[in-house]
């Protein structure tokens, strides 16, 4: 059985101090349970990486990931953070394609396939964002616009390597808005996903990979969406940067989990 994940995207908030706390009170809480039937990332800024990796080491209670790197593998690139870089502090995940990177930082398809490729190289998982905007959705193109995608980001990769990454499904118009997709369209969309990675790969692919849900996910939904067949947990932003909905945000992936 595939077990859960809740990854935390902190986007660019807070300061170092703030994100002490935050760490600090997110592992108050997380102490206080025996036993948690989940895997939890933190992703958050480059300059707090390290204070989280330090952390991790110590607590092992989570995970850390970066929610970006360069295209490139190292050289004259100024202001850019190579993915052998986060490897060497220990940086294990990184999200990929997030809709606000796509939307502000124009990065397209071609792009997301190359970092995809230098995370592999480094070992490490790309946590690959998909999801349809809202005039695409209205319109019913968004099966197609998901496929594509991945077709062109993330299905280039070979057998063994898909093995070690997560999709993220975001439906952009759920994305901070408060909006979030129902239980039905979520687990329509994660089993569609995932029947793509079986024509691509095969059943064994299609029945480990992890594909998560993001998108106005809370303390208040998780639960329901958690419990959908095909959605193994949740990509959480706004939720993540408070500590006691991020935990119970992880409980309940937790109770799920343990079912
Ligand atoms: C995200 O940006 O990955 C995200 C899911 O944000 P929010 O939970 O705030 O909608």
């Amino acid at each position: 059985m595939r077990s859960k994940i809740v990854a935390a995207n902190w986007k660019m908030n807070l300061t170092f101090g703030e994100a002490e706390s935050l760490v600090d009170d997110i592992l108050d809480r997380l102490d206080e349970q025996d036993e948690l039937n989940c895997e939890v990332i933190i992703c958050p800024p480059f300059p707090y990486l390290e204070l989280l990796t330090d952390f991790e080491f110590d607590e092992q209670r989570f995970n850390v990931g970066a929610q970006n790197c360069s295209a490139f593998d190292m050289g004259a690139y100024t202001g850019e953070v190579s993915a052998k870089m986060l490897k060497s502090i220990d940086v294990d995940y990184c999200i990929v394609g997030h809709s606000e990177r796509r939307k502000y930082f124009g990065e397209s398809d071609e792009t997301l396939a190359e970092k995809v490729n230098r995370l592999i190289e480094n070992n490490m998982s790309p946590i690959f964002c998909v999801g349809e905007v809202l005039e695409e959705r209205e319109a019913g193109r968004h099966f197609e616009v998901v496929k594509e995608q991945l077709e062109k980001g993330l299905f280039h990769l070979d057998g063994d390597a898909i093995y070690d990454t997560i999709i993220a499904y975001e439906p952009v118009w759920a994305i901070g808005t408060g909006k979030t997709a129902t239980p039905e369209q979520a687990q329509e969309m994660h089993a569609y996903i995932r029947s793509l990675v079986k024509e691509r790969y095969d059943q064994a692919a299609a029945d480990d990979i992890r594909i998560l849900y993001g998108g106005s996910c809370n303390a208040q939904n998780a639960t329901e969406l958690f419990s959908q067949p095909d959605v193994d947990g949740g990509l959480i932003g706004g939720a993540s940067l408070k500590a006691n909905d991020f935990v119970s945000i992880c409980l309940q992936a937790s109770q799920i989990g343990a079912e």
